[in-house]
C-alpha cells in the first residue's frame, strides 16, 4: 500500500518516538488530569495483552523505523507485565531506546528489575518536594515514595533522571526556583510542563495556565538561565544552562510555544488505538484487525495510512479546537 518504510505524515514529519499507554489506571488523582473518584477503566477485555502490545511494538521497530519506546499510562508501574514487556522490547534488532514516565510509586522495588531488562531512562513527574502540597495535587499523601523511586532509580543507573514538573496557579507556581534546587542537588533534570488542555474533568482554561513567561520570570529571580548551545531537533523541552552550566532545566512550552512542525512523536493507547498527535480527535484502531488475524504487513500499512491525518499542528490555539475526548491519562503522557 505505501512505498515509504518509515511513519511520514503528509507535512514530511517522520515518526520516530513510539509513547506506548499500557494502561489508563493510575494510583494518584492529580486534579489537573482525574478527577477524585477516577474514572470509567478500560475494560480488560478491551487492553492489548503483553504479547499484542509486543507484536505492535515489534512492528513499530522492526517495520516502520521507530526508534524510540517509551512506555506511559495511566501509570505503567501498574501494569503486571511491565519488565517483561520492556525486556522484550529491549531485545528486538535493531534495538530500540527504551523510557518509561511514571509517577514512581513502587519504583524503589522495581528500578534494578526494570534496569536489568534493559531499561534505559526513566521520567519521574513530581510537582511539588513539599508533602502537604503534594497531597493536595495528587490528593494521595505519597511523596516519599516518589522519593525513593527517585533515588532508586538513580541507584539503578536509570539516568539520566529527568523530573517532569507542572505548576499550577495558586497551588505550587511559586515553587519553581525550590523544585529546580532540590533537583539540582540530587542530579535530576528538571522540566516544567506547561499544563494542556487534556484534563477528564476539562477544568482547563488559558488564563488559569501558568505559561512558560512565567515560569522563566519566576527562575529568573534566583537563577540565571541562558539557552543551551545544543540544537533542539524534536525534543519538546526548550533546555537552558542553570546558572551557566552544566546542570540544565527544560520548559515544555507546549500551549505557547508549540513545537507541531519538528514533532516526531506517535501514540500508541492501552487498548491499541493509534494517536498520531495527543490532541487529535481522531484514532486508528489497530487491536481489531490485530484481533482479526491481519498480517504485520498489514498492520504496519494500516499504522502509516494513520499518520497522514496528523495534523499541521494541535490547534490549541484556534478557535475550533476541541478537547479530545479521551484524557490525558487513557492516551498516555
Ligand atoms: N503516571 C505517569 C506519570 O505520572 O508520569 C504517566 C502518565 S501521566 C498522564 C504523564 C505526564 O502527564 C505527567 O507528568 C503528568 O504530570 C502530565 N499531565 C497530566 N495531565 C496533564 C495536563 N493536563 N497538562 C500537562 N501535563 C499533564
Amino acid at each position: 500500500m505505501s512505498t515509504t518504510r518509515g511513519l511520514v505524515d503528509r507535512f514530511g514529519r517522520t515518526a520516530a518516538d513510539l509513547r506506548v499507554s499500557l494502561t489508563d489506571r493510575c494510583n494518584l488523582r492529580c486534579s489537573y488530569c482525574m478527577p477524585a473518584e477516577g474514572l470509567d477503566w478500560l475494560p480488560t477485555d478491551d487492553v492489548l495483552t503483553d504479547d499484542e502490545v509486543l507484536r505492535l511494538i515489534g512492528i513499530a521497530v522492526q517495520q516502520l523505523g521507530v526508534r524510540e519506546v517509551r512506555f506511559t499510562g495511566g501509570e505503567p508501574l501498574v501494569r503486571r507485565g511491565l519488565v517483561d514487556i520492556v525486556r522484550r522490547t529491549s531485545q528486538l534488532a535493531p534495538r530500540p531506546e527504551t523510557s518509561l514516565t511514571t509517577n514512581a510509586l513502587g519504583l524503589q522495588r522495581t528500578a534494578q528489575a526494570l534496569a536489568d531488562a534493559g531499561l534505559d531512562r526513566v521520567n519521574v513527574s513530581l510537582d511539588t518536594v513539599r508533602r502537604e502540597d503534594f497531597a493536595t495535587i495528587t490528593r494521595r499523601d505519597r511523596l516519599h515514595d516518589v522519593v525513593a523511586g527517585l533515588e532508586a532509580a538513580t541507584a539503578a543507573g536509570l539516568g539520566p533522571v529527568k523530573v517532569n514538573a507542572v505548576l499550577l496557579r495558586g497551588v505550587n507556581d511559586n515553587q519553581a526556583p525550590e523544585l529546580l534546587r532540590w533537583c539540582l542537588q540530587r542530579g535530576y533534570q528538571l522540566r516544567f510542563i506547561e499544563q494542556m488542555p487534556l484534563d477528564a474533568q476539562h477544568g482547563w482554561s488559558r488564563e488559569k495556565m501558568i505559561t512558560a513567561e512565567e515560569i522563566f520570570a519566576c527562575l529568573d529571580t534566583e537563577f540565571d538561565l541562558s539557552p543551551a548551545e545544543e540544537p533542539r531537533g524534536s525534543a519538546p523541552a526548550e533546555l537552558f544552562l542553570v546558572d551557566g552550566g552544566p546542570a540544565t532545566v527544560g520548559v515544555i512550552a507546549s500551549v505557547t510555544r508549540p513545537f507541531c512542525g519538528d514533532c516526531d512523536r506517535v501514540r500508541l493507547t492501552a487498548d491499541g488505538q493509534v494517536r498520531n498527535c495527543l490532541f487529535a480527535r481522531e484514532e486508528s484502531d489497530l487491536r481489531t484487525p490485530l484481533r482479526e488475524g491481519a498480517s504485520d504487513q498489514e498492520l504496519a500499512d494500516r499504522w502509516r495510512v494513520a499518520m497522514l491525518g496528523k495534523r499541521a499542528g494541535h490547534g490549541i490555539d484556534d478557535v475550533s479546537f476541541l478537547q479530545p475526548s479521551r484524557p490525558m491519562s487513557a492516551i498516555g503522557g
